[in-house]
């Protein structure tokens, strides 16, 4: 046989397989050229990168020198301009006006979207809902990840188990399942297999003995069941006694932070760091006390002005009035301290924001959760790898989400000052990418 005819047969199956499909947008080349590269790994920032991104994937990431620039690219001048993933929001409420009042009837479809969209506007590029998703919070997860939806990726952990008038059933009543023996929670953790959730949440809270709390028997029932299904469940905690009997039964992560004590065993924060447990402390939600009485510029935000209707605005306003400043309670430091302590121990901290609850504007409070990182004393590169890696590493996605890296979808933020000065910066967005599309930011519908 002549040499070239391997080569030639090769040649041939390949332009079959051209033939059957036509250039589609999936082919599309974008790359980003002379932005400062901050990839979401923790490793030191690019200067002058180059990102080639095909279809929704990132191809090529690094620097000038090591990356061709494709041809046939569309080109985006980032020269002046920092480069980072798309944020992670793990702890968020979809289906809310954010005022504060909750009310069942808000939570429909088209409410969701627009929550959905608000986050992605401020650079959220994926949010995990967790704990109040019913129907039509399903409806928009599937449609969002078939591709029907262009917004921001939803995870959902559908609706949450606590005690018969437990945490948070006084605010939304039986949307968060009230359970209290082992068989019933087991039954409905079956029931939330079938429904394909990404996680499941149990909220293990009582508000400082306020409320009934969820029996260890029924949570042992819970992890148990949903180890079966492989799903992951993430606990709202409050105290150090709780997150050690979870952590000992198999929970993956949890939302706020240990309040009740400061003394925290290395021990205990080596297991957390080698289970690789995430944490979301959530700072930002118990701030909601004081911060907008302290600070009532905020509310004149024109980014929250463009997000939130007007009269819930108001209506924020005549419920701060009538709730004035108490002083910032003890317990805050303590978040803050023991977030501190965590992170240097090497236990991943991610970023929720409990967007959605309450007065917890979506995407503008996960931002000023980035801002507490800080202020508990994470660097603002630790606060953007918080932000990105750590939440794709909680969804159980490092494969395809949270940095800046071959193979991973495209996701990028592209601002227009460093992040890793200040991680306001952040919010200095010039072009959002969202699976590899560019997002008509202006355009999208918020409320
Ligand atoms: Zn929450």
């Amino acid at each position: 046989m002549p040499r070239s005819t391997p080569a030639l047969v090769a040649g041939a199956a390949l332009l079959v397989a051209l033939a059957g499909c036509k250039p589609t947008e999936s082919n599309e080349l974008k790359a980003i050229i002379g932005a400062v590269l901050i990839n979401g790994t923790g490793g030191p920032p690019i200067s002058d990168s180059v990102v080639v991104v095909a279809g929704n994937r990132i191809r090529a990431a690094g620097s000038r020198a090591d990356v061709p620039i494709p041809q046939a690219a569309e080109k985006v001048n980032g020269a002046g301009k920092f480069l980072v993933p798309g944020l992670i929001d793990l702890h968020v409420h979809l289906g809310t006006l954010a005022g504060p009042e909750y009310k069942p009837a808000d939570y429909t479809r088209e409410r969701i979207e627009e929550n959905l969209n608000t986050y992605l506007y401020f650079g959220v590029t994926t949010v995990r809902s967790i704990g109040t998703d019913r129907e039509a919070g399903f409806a928009v997860r599937n449609a969002e990840r078939s591709g029907k939806l262009f917004t921001a990726r939803m995870f959902t952990a559908g609706r949450g188990f606590t005690a018969p008038g437990g945490h948070p059933s006084q605010e939304v009543g039986d949307i968060a399942r009230q359970v209290a023996t082992p068989e019933e929670a087991r039954r409905q953790v079956d029931e939330l297999a079938s429904q394909q959730v990404d996680a499941i949440k149990i909220w293990v809270d009582d508000l400082h003995g306020k409320q009934p709390k969820i029996k260890p028997a029924v949570m042992e029932a819970i992890l148990e069941e949903a180890r079966k299904f492989n799903i992951p469940v993430t606990c709202h905690i409050a105290t150090l006694e709780d997150v050690q009997f979870l952590v000992k039964n198999g929970a993956a992560g949890f939302l706020h932070m240990i309040s009740d004590t400061e003394n925290l065993d290395p021990d205990f924060l080596a297991e957390l760091r080698n289970l690789q447990l995430v944490f979301a402390p959530t700072l930002v939600r118990k701030e909601l006390g004081w911060l907008f009485q302290q600070h009532p510029e905020l509310l004149s935000d024109p980014d929250l002005k463009r997000s939130v209707d007007g009269d819930i605005l108001s209506a924020v306003r005549s419920y701060l009035a009538a709730h004035p400043f108490q002083g910032v309670p003890p317990e805050f430091q303590t978040d803050l301290r023991n977030t501190r302590r965590m992170a240097d121990a090497g236990v991943p901290i991610g970023v929720g924001s409990d967007g959605g609850s309450a007065i917890d504007f979506p995407g503008l409070m996960t931002h000023r959760e980035l801002e507490l990182l800080v202020e508990a004393g994470l660097s603002p590169m630790q606060v953007i790898v918080a932000a990105t890696r750590t939440g794709a590493l909680a969804l159980r996605r490092l494969d395809e989400l949270g940095t800046v890296e071959p193979g991973k979808r495209a996701d990028l933020l592209l601002l227009d000052a460093n992040p890793t000065e200040d991680v306001r910066n952040l919010r200095k967005i010039d072009r959002i990418m969202l699976d590899g599309e560019w997002v008509d930011r202006d355009g999208l519908k918020l409320h």
